[in-house]
């Protein structure tokens, strides 16, 4: 798989689950598994709870 954001090669086991989370080493995005059928797919991972900005 590559990272939509970066093109960055990312480690996505073909047997991942879905909702797994993976983050790319590159651009440090997050992003969920999705699987439909038997393709593997990538959705951006909503930031939730890690509001530490303040
Ligand atoms: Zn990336």
């Amino acid at each position: 798989m590559k990272c939509p954001e970066c093109d960055a090669g990312l480690d996505v086991p073909p047997d991942a689950m879905a909702g797994e989370l993976v983050t790319c080493p590159d651009c440090g995005s997050d992003y969920e598994v999705s699987k439909s059928g038997s393709d593997v797919e990538l959705k951006r991972a909503e930031k939730v709870g890690e509001d530490w900005g303040q």
